[in-house]
């Protein structure tokens, strides 16, 4: 998709610096025509995937003219409050592991209808249409606030509450971490690929210093798991 087929009304990304939500930067920077990016911190254990955004953000500046042209405004939105009432496992030094409710224990909770809720406040000021999220049910069924209807609810609440017509776009909903590394690379060739690969961060315990062919991180934690696997099948065609 050129520039000029993009669709009119822009949009604000959620963006971490992790795999998923690079690459669905990466997907609205194809599809609209001026893109905004809007990141939290909310008193992560580790600070080290807020400091690939930067990263990120440049390497795709450099790598993409095009893509620089409509790269906007980047915002970090302090929400210390957040770490303060959950106690969970990615804010506090406690080990992770699954609960018994069948939720990791590193499950914020609400985490992301919190996120979607500053994201909608912050696209109304700024006149942004679309808001885009890279969650997905697909590989992280267990956490609640990425799901399908979730966020479509969320959709409706937002409209009503802010007299607006918003849409919540989340193209990595039914795909896995698999097709989410081809989605990359159907976006931005190899390119793009090697930028989600060595520079987005998802592992849990903040390690950048072990390289591996998926990136880099502790290798043994889920995170870490998770994008090993789908490296694996997706190297695998
Ligand atoms: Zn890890």
């Amino acid at each position: 998709m050129h520039a000029s087929d993009t669709i009119p009304g822009g949009a604000l990304v959620l963006f971490s610096g992790g795999q998923d939500s690079t690459t669905a930067l990466g997907w609205a920077l194809q599809r609209y025509d001026r893109v905004e990016t809007i990141g939290f911190d909310y008193g992560q254990r580790h600070r080290i995937e807020l400091d690939c955004r930067p990263v990120v953000l440049d390497a795709m500046r450099a790598a993409f003219p095009g893509w620089s042209a409509q790269l906007g405004e980047d915002v970090v939105v302090s929400l210390d409050a957040i770490g303060a009432l959950s106690g969970t496992a990615l804010t506090r030094d406690v080990e992770i592991k699954m609960g018994e409710d069948g939720l990791p224990n590193t499950f914020v909770p609400g985490r992301n209808l919190i996120f979607l809720a500053f994201a909608a406040a912050l696209a109304y000021r700024r006149g942004l249409k679309h808001i885009v999220a890279g969650v997905c049910e697909t590989d992280y069924s267990g956490y609640p606030d990425c799901r399908d209807d979730t966020i479509k609810a969320m959709q409706v609440a937002l409209n009503l509450g802010l007299e607006r017509r918003f849409v919540l776009e989340t193209p990595l909903m039914w795909i896995d971490k698999a097709r989410t590394f081809q989605l990359a690379r159907d976006l931005g060739g190899d390119i793009f690929l090697d930028i989600v690969r060595e520079q987005t961060h998802s592992c849990y315990a903040g390690d950048r210093t072990h390289v591996h062919e998926w990136g880099r991180g502790c290798g043994v934690c889920p995170a870490c798991d998770l994008r090993a696997e789908g490296w694996r099948k997706f190297a695998a065609g």
